[in-house]
């Protein structure tokens, strides 16, 4: 496993690609609505993108034609945008959010609710965005990387929730995916020791019945097997002597809806 170190120079130049990823986040977070369709949603970001200097990091990694993954209800991640797939009231929508700026790359995920969500959907939402924090929080020079699994796991599990074991987090840096894997379960004190420079992309995947999954035939898109919703929260963070710093945060802000 080569995972590759990044300067504090390097930190700060990768800042703005996790910017711009995270203000599209917003931005179509703001969009997710009864009646809008997932496509109308990837058009609207990959104009954003753009037209802030950026180059959405999805859009052809790997024959992907989306420059977001948009993923609803029993839908994990790796949703294609698409014309026929409209929101409606009680839908909850992952969506994914990858910016390229300067040779950098942002990647941001975050699960918006489209109007009102039942009490039990709400919860799961909740607890997966505080699975992503404790994961963040275990980032950190003298731990190791199932120390952030365990963190991530903890929370879920006292939830009573599954934790996606097929699809992992990951480093991030000139490209999006670097090593190392960064699983969202684990066991405390052990794998890979976490150092300073590191950067990774953190993000639970979390479901409300089973951790199975099940690839569609499009080849991308991963649903439940049970088909209970699922929920998914990512951010970009470096690893620094001070702990974990966020690189896909706008300024002033330490969530990307507020
Ligand atoms: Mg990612």
């Amino acid at each position: 496993m080569a995972v590759i170190k990044k300067t504090l120079a390097e930190i700060e130049e990768m800042k703005e690609a996790g910017r711009l990823s995270a203000a599209v986040l917003r931005e179509v977070g703001k969009r997710c609505v009864p009646g809008v369709t997932t496509l109308e949603l990837d058009e609207f970001a990959e104009d954003y993108i753009r037209s802030h200097g950026g180059i959405p990091t999805f859009k052809g990694y790997g024959g992907f034609p989306g420059s977001i993954c948009a993923s609803i209800n029993e839908q994990i991640v790796h949703g294609i945008p698409s014309s026929t797939v409209r929101l409606k009231e009680g839908d909850i929508i992952s969506i994914d959010t990858g910016a390229t700026v300067n040779g950098w790359a942002g990647d941001n995920a975050w699960t918006f609710a489209v109007g009102k969500v039942a009490p039990d959907v709400k919860r799961l939402l909740d607890v997966t965005e505080k699975c992503m924090w404790a994961g963040i929080s275990a980032a950190r020079p003298g731990n190791r990387l199932g120390d952030i699994g365990h963190a991530v796991q903890s929370v879920a599990r006292k939830a009573g929730f599954g934790v996606v074991r097929d699809y992992t987090g990951h480093g991030i840096g000139r490209n999006m995916h670097e090593d190392p894997a960064v699983p969202n379960f684990g066991l405390k004190h052990t794998g890979l020791k976490l150092e300073a420079g590191m950067v990774l992309a953190i993000e639970p995947m979390i479901t409300m019945g089973t951790h199975r999954t099940h690839v569609m035939r499009d080849g991308w898109l991963v649903v439940t097997q049970d088909g209970k919703p699922a929920a998914h929260f990512e951010k970009t963070v470096a690893i620094t002597s001070d702990g974990p710093v966020l690189v896909s945060n706008e300024p002033g802000r330490d969530r990307p809806i507020d």
